[in-house]
């Protein structure tokens, strides 16, 4: 998934808003640039797939997006936040986790459920439907920002922009539809 990750930051932020939007948002995403830093440093493998699939197969992400892995970096990025209180630590924790939760249903078979482990994990939408994945995702991002939009009513402290945080994420995903693609 994609900006549906950011979506769902925003639906915790609005579950928990003491804890950090920054941080949330970050956490979502943190299983990705963990990523990142992996593929430069030769840890995790990618090879470009022009014209196939998502013009990219993941070959080895076993360190990043594990479920083992996954629940790892969501203590270690939880506890960071632990003097902030436990609440909005495990909000934290599981915003990074739910990046798992939501990569399993687009992915192909690529999440091992520990690094190395024989079986990998995923249920493929981004390949058996090419373009309705986009659909799936925007349903997830329609349910998140609409309880993140209802919520911020009631939450002064984010309410003010919370039409344009859900904006942007709209919007991102728009420019990533398929269709702009073939
Ligand atoms: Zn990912």
């Amino acid at each position: 998934m994609y900006a549906g990750h950011f979506a769902v930051g925003l639906a915790l932020k609005a579950k928990r808003p003491a804890a950090p939007t920054w941080a949330i948002l970050l956490g979502t995403g943190f299983l990705d640039v963990l990523f990142g830093i992996f593929v430069m440093l030769g840890i995790e493998r990618v090879t470009m797939t022009p014209h196939v699939g998502q013009g990219f197969s993941l070959d080895f992400i076993d360190w990043s997006h594990s479920l083992v892995m996954s629940l790892v970096w969501s203590a270690l990025y939880g506890l960071i936040f632990w003097r902030r209180g436990r609440a909005v630590a495990f909000l934290i924790a599981f915003a990074v986790f739910s990046h798992f939760l939501l990569d399993l249903p687009m992915h192909p078979k690529d999440l091992a459920l520990w690094p190395y482990a024989a079986t990998h994990i995923g249920f493929g939408l981004w390949n058996r439907l090419p373009y309705g994945w986009w659909w799936i995702e925007l349903a997830v991002i329609a349910g998140a920002c609409a309880y993140y939009l209802h919520r911020a009513r009631r939450q002064i402290s984010f309410g003010g922009y919370a039409w344009w945080a859900s904006a942007v994420v709209v919007v991102l995903h728009v420019l990533n539809a398929p269709w702009w693609k073939s």
